[in-house]
């Protein structure tokens, strides 16, 4: 069963790179069933805090807790397996293996191994077809882009983390992405996006996180943080 309340939690996070701060006291939580974004100007610390979640940065200090377990100390592949998936923004996609084959290594590295799983998000993605058999090298990087969220989400995740998913879509791509990400949090899924664009921010999100200089300056709704970005437009690129 989906556990209720929040599933992936940070308190506190600190991040330094030798003497820089980059995250300085971050509390967060994805709650399932929601769309959380994070946004801010580029430096604010929004990808340290990703990979906080992640686990591909070790915080200094805070924690990071999945359900009840405190994860802070798990690497990355390990969070996989729990449950806690991501996608890369340079492609995690195998050039030689087809697309199902890539699918079906994300299953692998997941938290369950279902065939039924690794069918569905095949479909919700429109890999179902034909392009299922093609090696993943030379194809479009729109559909590169589906076939690294399917790979995400093949082993049936509980969060899904997405550092600026729209990065290189086109209008009707990033208009899709929204559809399928939607119809992720409609099913229990807790999902964090973090992005520039915020058409599709508002298009998609329950909850926005507001972030400069490491530090969450403003959190709400998001219609309600959207329309009160006046005051915070040297914080937020438009
Ligand atoms: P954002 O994703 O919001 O643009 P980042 O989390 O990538 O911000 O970066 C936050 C700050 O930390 C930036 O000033 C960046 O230069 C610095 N930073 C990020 N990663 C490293 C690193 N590995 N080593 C040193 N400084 C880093
Ligand atoms: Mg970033």
């Amino acid at each position: 069963a989906t556990p209720v309340g929040h599933v992936l939690r940070a308190r506190g996070l600190r991040v330094t790179y030798g003497g820089f701060t980059a995250l300085d006291g971050v509390d967060l939580e994805l709650p399932p069933g929601t769309v959380t974004a994070v946004v801010g100007p580029n430096g604010a610390g929004k990808s340290t805090l990703f990979h906080c979640l992640a686990g591909t940065v070790r915080p200094d200090a805070g924690r990071v807790m999945f359900g009840e377990r405190d994860v802070t100390r798990l690497p990355a592949h390990a969070r996989t397996r729990l449950g806690v998936a991501r996608t890369f923004q340079q492609l995690a996609v195998f050039p030689t293996l087809t697309v199902a084959e890539n699918v079906r290594v994300g299953a692998e590295q997941g938290r369950v191994v279902d065939p039924g799983a690794v069918e569905r998000v095949s479909r919700l993605l429109g890999l179902d077809g034909a392009v299922r058999a093609l090696p993943a090298a030379g194809l479009p990087t729109g559909t590169l882009r589906r076939v690294e969220l399917a790979r995400a989400l093949a082993g049936s995740p509980r969060v899904l983390l997405l550092d600026e998913p729209a990065a290189g879509l086109d209008t009707g791509e990033v208009a899709a992405l929204a559809r399928v990400l939607r119809a992720l949090a409609a099913d229990g899924m807790a999902l964090l996006v973090v992005e520039h664009d915020l058409d599709l921010v508002a298009d998609l999100a329950h909850t926005v996180h507001v972030m400069t200089a490491g530090r969450i300056v403003t959190s709400g709704p998001t219609r309600h943080v959207l329309d009160n970005l006046e005051g915070l437009d040297t914080v937020v690129e438009r």
